[in-house]
């Protein structure tokens, strides 16, 4: 079964509102920055602490990151959700990474979001990440199938 990426594959990655916030042309409120990792919190937060990690690296998404880019991305992201959750109180949290307008994604420039699930909310803050989970059941030949083409794809 294909799967359709409604973004928009000839938008410059280099022109997101991310890119830009990179190069300080937009303001953000800046947590972590190094020289491939850049940490700021969501404009439009959905719990208290939501921040949002991102490469310098101009992909659009997580499968067009060279392994540098994520390596760098990994690298800081648990001590960054430390530190959020020890900033927002919270010991629940979501990391939440979209990719393609289908999956979610508004902005083509590849984040992860760091999203604290608090127990309660105080006035103003959101309650973090709602989850659907409509789950299905593996079946063992469509599962046998499914590896030798991933792993055909993994070889390329
Ligand atoms: P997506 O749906 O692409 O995974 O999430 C994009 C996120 O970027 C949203 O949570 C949105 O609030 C955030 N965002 C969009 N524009 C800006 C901005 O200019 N500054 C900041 N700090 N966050 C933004």
């Amino acid at each position: 079964m294909a799967c359709h990426y409604y973004f928009d594959m000839g938008t410059t990655t280099s022109d997101t509102i991310f890119s830009k916030i990179i190069r300080g042309e937009i303001p953000c409120h800046r947590v972590y920055e190094d020289d491939h990792v850049l940490a700021f919190l969501d404009i439009n937060p959905i719990a208290y602490g939501h921040t949002l990690v991102i490469p310098k690296q101009a992909a659009a998404t997580l499968d067009r990151m060279s392994d540098e880019a994520g390596a760098a991305v990994g690298r800081v992201l648990p001590r960054l959700a430390r530190a959020v959750m020890e900033a927002s109180g919270c010991s629940a949290y979501n990391v939440l990474q979209n990719n393609g307008g289908l999956a979610h994604q508004a902005v083509m420039h590849v984040h992860f979001h760091i999203i604290p699930k608090p127990a309660t909310t105080g006035v103003g803050h959101g309650v973090g990440l709602g989850i659907g989970w409509p789950s299905g059941k593996l079946d063992a030949a469509e599962a046998k199938e499914l590896i030798e083409k991933i792993k055909i794809a993994l070889r390329r």
